[in-house]
This record gives structure tokens, sequence and C-alpha cells, in this order.
């Protein structure tokens, strides 16, 4: 028997979130993010549940291959852009679309050799000062661009930081000032930069898409849906999945491959870091974090981070190793060797962890946890 920790993909919880993704932004189209080899999920079992969305966006240009030999023949947006002049001849081979953030991409550009005329995405950096021109230098980068051959359509965009704030507010997004942060600024900049250039417009990633999307200018004519496409709150803890009708699309699974039964003072797992306060059952569970699972999960008795035995919950005790877990099974004294074990997402008989508690606890976000998924752990779409 292989070892039983898996992760299962479910498909029809993509085609739902991409859906909550449509009807969040009913007038744009939608990118469905799937960097990260599809934020871990794997792009084919991606593709075949979100193939309903307008395009793909990406950053890898692998990615973007894997995606034409699924058969899409729609719109590939590569995030990042070029990385080097070479990139660009699979842009032309393969018509992907791509992001201009900087100078140098334009140079190249300049010197493609192309027959069909590229369409790109201009750029804005309108606070987050990671990527793009800005406000200043953004209309001459637009010139220049409009007018070399190698360019068809200029699309423009900008990335907010602080969308999935609490008090993030764009119901100042009218107010002169281009000064201040937040999403309001933000909006503010992209509209006094952009205001009279034509070409399609995207800005909202899934926070912006779910808390701010009837806002003046955030919808536009693309939204970015990536987080929320895999089940996961943008803005936990203020609002978890549940509230925002995101379905996981991810689920953890492995079994208890050993229990052990603990005296007072006997202590669990590399350090003793954790101690028998009285008679207990554990269970050891095949998975660890070499498997992606976070080393510095605590085990405190209040802030113990949870995971499902049999779909009861119950925590961790020790620290985590490369390889396995131990849990707590006071909750659960009939589990044994063999009972199934959920790290995150759904269990049996309808129980779920959502894994954002997990990050929480673990002091990150589902969108790491997700990501970091180790090459050896198995993804497989749930069995219908
Ligand atoms: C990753 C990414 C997104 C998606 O962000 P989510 O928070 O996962 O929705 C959108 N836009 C850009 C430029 C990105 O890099």
């Amino acid at each position: 028997m292989p070892r039983p920790l898996q992760a299962l993909i479910h498909t029809e919880a993509l085609a739902h979130n991409l859906a909550r993704a449509r009807t969040a932004a009913p007038d744009a189209r939608v990118w469905a993010v799937i960097k990260a080899n599809a934020y871990g999920h794997g792009i084919a079992h991606a593709y075949a549940g979100l193939r309903a969305a307008d395009g793909f966006a990406l950053l890898e240009l692998a990615e973007a291959q894997a995606v034409r030999d699924l058969g899409w023949r729609g719109p590939i947006l590569l995030l990042e852009g070029a990385f080097e002049p070479r990139d660009l001849e699979l842009c032309s081979r393969l018509n992907l679309w791509h992001v201009v953030h900087c100078e140098a991409q334009v140079d190249w550009l300049a010197t493609h050799k192309t027959q069909a005329p590229h369409r790109v995405f201009l750029k804005l950096n309108s606070g987050m000062n990671r990527l793009g021109f800005t406000p200043s230098a953004f209309r001459a980068a637009w010139t220049r661009l409009s007018a070399l051959p190698q360019v068809g359509e200029v699309s423009l965009m900008t990335h907010f930081s602080d969308a999935d704030a609490c008090g993030a507010d764009t119901s100042d997004a009218d107010a002169p000032s281009t000064a201040g942060r937040g999403i309001g600024a933000q909006l503010r900049r992209f509209a006094a930069a952009t205001h009279d250039l034509p070409g399609e417009r995207s800005l909202a990633n899934s926070a912006a898409i779910l808390r701010h999307a009837s806002a003046a200018g955030v919808s536009a004519d693309w939204v970015r849906a990536g987080i929320m496409l895999y089940g996961s709150s943008p803005d936990f803890a203020q609002h978890d999945a549940r509230h925002w009708d995101l379905r996981p699309a991810m689920s953890l699974r492995s079994r208890l491959i050993a229990t052990q039964t603990l005296e007072p003072g006997d202590t669990v797992g590399y350090g003793s870091a954790y101690s028998a306060a009285a008679p207990m059952r554990i269970g050891v569970v095949a998975c660890g974090y070499a498997d992606g699972y976070p080393r510095h999960a605590p085990d405190l008795p209040e802030r113990g981070t949870p995971v499902l035995v049999e779909g009861v919950r119950t925590r961790l005790v020790g620290r985590v190793s490369m390889d396995l877990i131990t849990v707590d099974l006071t909750p659960v004294p009939q589990a044994g060797p063999g009972s199934e074990v959920t790290l995150w997402g759904r269990g049996p008989s309808d129980s779920l962890l959502p894994i954002d508690e997990v990050a929480q606890a673990a002091g990150t976000v589902g969108y790491e946890l997700m990501c970091a998924l180790a090459a050896r752990v198995p993804v497989a779409p749930e069995p219908a």
C-alpha cells in the first residue's frame, strides 16, 4: 500500500468558486489565476474545474505551455511578462498576452521579430511598489509601447496592496487627492494616470472582487481571481470562506499509522516538547513538514493546530516532524491505525476543516499552505 497521504482536488468546487467570481463582478471577464502550479492544485486539475474562465493568468512559461497543451485556445496572460528577451518568442508562438512593467521589457519588444502584434497589459505602480511604472512614467511608456509595430492592443492594469484590509475603503475613490494609502488612493492614482487612455482595464484580485467589486472602476474589464477559486477566504479571519460562499478545492487527507498510550509525564516527539498531564491516547499521522505541513504549527492546548480524525476535530500534540505529526485522540476514542485524518479541507460525513483555520493557527495564510504542498504528495481529482 502506498503512503496514505494525498491531496484530493474537488473539481466541482473550483467551478462553483469561479461562478462566485462571476456573480460578484458580473460585467467583467474573469482571469483564473493559476500561477504556482494553480496554487498547488496542479495545472491540469485546475483546468478541469476552471475551463469556463475567460482566460488563464500565470507567471511561468512552462505552465503557459501546459495550458496550451491541454487544448486551451483562449487568452493566457503572463502576469510578470517576459523575464528575458527570448521569452517573447514563446509569447509569439503560443499567442500569450503579457504584462509590461518596466522599461527593459519595452526595449525587448522593440527588437523582437514577430508576425503577429502582441497584446500587452501595461502595469501601473499605484502604490504597492513592487512592479509597474510610476504614475509619472506611465504615459511615456504607453506612448512608446503603442507606437511599436510589435504591439497591438495595449491594456492597462494595476494591483492592490490592501484590498483585504479591514477599514479599506473605496468610498473616497472620487476624492481629488492621490496621496495616502489603501485601495481608495490606489484607485485614484490609477484613474489619474489612465483616464484619457484607451484600452481595457484590469485591477481586482480576489479580495477586491469579493469586497469592492461594486465600487466604481474596480471590476473594470477583467478581474483576476486567484485564492477565491481555491476556496480560501482572502480576508480571513474577518470573513471565512463560508461567508463568501466559497468551497474548498483541496482536501489534504491521510491516516493514522500508529497509536500510543501515554502516562502522565510521558513526552511526545523531538525535544520532548509535549508532556502528557494525564493518561491519554495519541495518534501518529503520515504527514510532516516534508509534505508541506507547517513545521511551526503550535500544539498549545488553547491554540493547538486543528486536525480532523474520522471527521472529529482534535489538535496537534508535539512537534511537527519531517514525515509525521501526532494528534490527541481524546475526542475520538474509537480511532486506531487506519483511521482517516483530514489535515485541511473536506473530511468524512460532511466534516470540514477550513484551510484558513489551520493557516491561522500556524501563523500563516491559506495561500502559503496550498503552495507549499510538496512534490512527494500525490494530487488527484476526488473520485466521483
Ligand atoms: C496572484 C495575483 C493575483 C491573484 O491574487 P489573489 O489574491 O490570489 O486573488 C492577481 N493579480 C496579480 C498580478 C497576481 O500576481
